[in-house]
């Protein structure tokens, strides 16, 4: 709390009165504290993938590994970790857009279930590769008021999660279910889920529930808060259900294109 005070005086120079004013800092406090953590967390995930390109690099130019095989593997682990940079940067961007309500939606008439087919066709080697089956369940005939290209990566996001923490041979089922004004989706896999204290924080930047896994499958901890951000740029909302050991899902709305009074 800060605590401004001035003391008022009449005209012959006697205190006469005060003036107290408070300021409440508590949420500009809990804003720049999560401020700093955001970029700690930053430089963190920056220099992660760096320092591993600089030992691999100055392992190259010292020239110990001399076979052909030593420095292609090597050079294999320099080009990972610089595609991760990469997209790690990708996403940092395109929150930071978001964040600063910079983006304009290209709102359009969208059949979801060609977007969700397009993502299919990008994730397809991946799910078979796990031998998981991808369902995609969403009605021909559902549309909905959005922007193709930023809920074509919602779905992707959610999908790319499903297959990264789904179970190998399981499946991973994209449904829809159209009320009057919104169509809600749910993209469901049956890996080993969310804890309940976890349910609402996967949505947060960096937060992961088992960092050193989710590291491991090379994402940038930043998908959630990405889809959370898009979803409600178009006045949706999302949330993840999950029992543990059952799968998680995770359920958003959009807004319908052909909306009918009745629900
Ligand atoms: P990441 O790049 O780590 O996957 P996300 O923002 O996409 O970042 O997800 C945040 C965290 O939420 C993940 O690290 C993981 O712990 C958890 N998570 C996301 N999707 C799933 C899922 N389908 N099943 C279980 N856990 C999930």
């Amino acid at each position: 709390l800060q605590i401004n005070a001035v003391t008022l005086r009449d005209a012959e120079d006697r205190v006469s009165g005060a003036v107290l004013v408070f300021h409440d800092l508590t949420q500009v406090r809990k804003l720049e504290s999560a401020r700093q953590e955001f970029v700690a967390n930053v430089s963190h995930e920056l220099r992660t993938p760096l320092s591993l390109i600089k030992g691999a690099v100055e392992m190259l130019i010292d020239g110990q590994e001399r076979t052909e095989e030593a420095s292609g593997r090597l050079l294999k682990i320099v080009d990972r970790h610089a595609n991760r940079l990469g997209l790690l940067i990708d996403d940092l961007l395109l929150l930071a857009q978001l964040d600063s309500g910079r983006v304009r939606l290209n709102l359009q008439t969208v059949s979801a279930r060609t977007l969700v087919r397009e993502v299919e066709d990008d994730l397809g080697a991946r799910a078979a590769a796990r031998r998981i089956e991808l369902r995609n369940e969403v009605p021909e005939e559902f549309l909905v008021r959005a922007d193709a290209d930023r809920v074509r990566q919602v779905f992707f996001n959610l999908i790319d999660n499903a297959l990264k923490y789904g179970r190998d041979g399981g499946k991973v089922q994209i449904a829809a279910r159209a009320h009057a004004e919104r169509i809600e989706f749910t993209v469901r896999d049956d890996g080993p889920g969310v804890p309940p204290a976890a349910l609402a924080r996967v949505f947060e930047r960096f937060y992961r529930v088992d960092r050193a896994r989710a590291r491991e499958q090379g994402g940038t901890g930043l998908g959630l808060a990405i889809v959370k951000h898009v979803v409600q740029a178009h006045g949706g909302a999302v949330r993840c259900e999950s029992v543990v050991g059952r799968g998680a899902a995770f359920v958003f709305s959009l807004p319908r294109a052909n909306a009918t009074a009745a629900d």
